[in-house]
């Protein structure tokens, strides 16, 4: 990895934003090797620097990964020529070259999008045999019936001919509902409604496995924490 910015290792760790590290690091409370570091720039090489916060040491995990949640207009990608991506919407602490997303929610879509460095994790998430259920809550454009809570139910027949895998749709209002899948076919919620005649004019992803938006704002992105962690793993 070589030398990074301390800051920078820190903000991936979850010790804070960019304003309240460069507190941390004024207050003394950060040391590389027993000694305060007052510069939160200092670059150090975390495979050898002993770092420790309040006196505790810090040990650098391998691997980062960041819970964002996604505003629409934005797409799934790491780089684009003309377009906006994700990355762009990460917080500079947070932007770290080798993070991609997992998976991809629409241009259009907002909600929790999971973003890590672990290739490994990333496919084994997205593989078919992952059977974790994400959740989406959808509005559209005509009212919603007892016949589509039985159709999702059932497996829907797309377009194309593919049968989803049974799913769950929870009516929570005349033209609102929240969608439970275990799969993650392109455009799949979109369509599955679709198949029903209705368009989708909101999406936002709620959850997916042991992941949950919470109270995360708009646009926001933070660390998961070592329980989410764990939880993934
Ligand atoms: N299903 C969709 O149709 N779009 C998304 O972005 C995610 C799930």
């Amino acid at each position: 990895m070589g030398k990074v910015r301390l800051d920078r290792l820190l903000g991936h760790m979850g010790f804070g934003s960019r304003k309240e590290l460069k507190a941390l690091f004024r207050a003394g409370r950060v040391t590389v090797d027993g000694r305060p570091v007052a510069d939160a720039g200092t670059l150090v090489d975390p495979a050898t620097a002993a770092v420790a916060v309040d006196g505790a040491p810090v040990t650098f995990q391998r691997h980062f990964h960041v819970l964002l949640h996604k505003p629409s207009g934005v797409i799934t990608a790491t780089e684009d020529p003309r377009q906006s991506t994700v990355m762009d919407v990460l917080p500079e602490e947070l932007r770290r070259r080798d993070l991609f997303p997992v998976g991809r929610l629409d241009k259009d879509t907002e909600g929790l999008l999971l973003l890590t460095t672990d290739g490994t994790l990333a496919h084994r998430l997205l593989s078919p045999r992952w059977h974790q259920p994400k959740r989406y809550l959808a509005q559209v454009d005509a009212p919603l019936e007892p016949a589509d809570v039985e159709a999702f139910a059932a497996g829907v027949a797309l377009e194309d001919g593919y049968v989803t895998m049974p799913g769950r749709l929870e009516i929570t209002g005349p033209q609102e509902g929240v969608v439970t899948i275990h799969e993650g076919k392109y455009h799949q919620v979109r369509r599955m409604f679709a198949a029903r005649g209705k368009r989708v004019v909101y999406l936002k992803r709620l959850s997916m496995g042991p992941l949950t938006l919470g109270d995360l704002p708009r646009g926001a992105a933070r660390p998961l924490t070592e329980e989410e962690v764990a939880a993934l793993y």
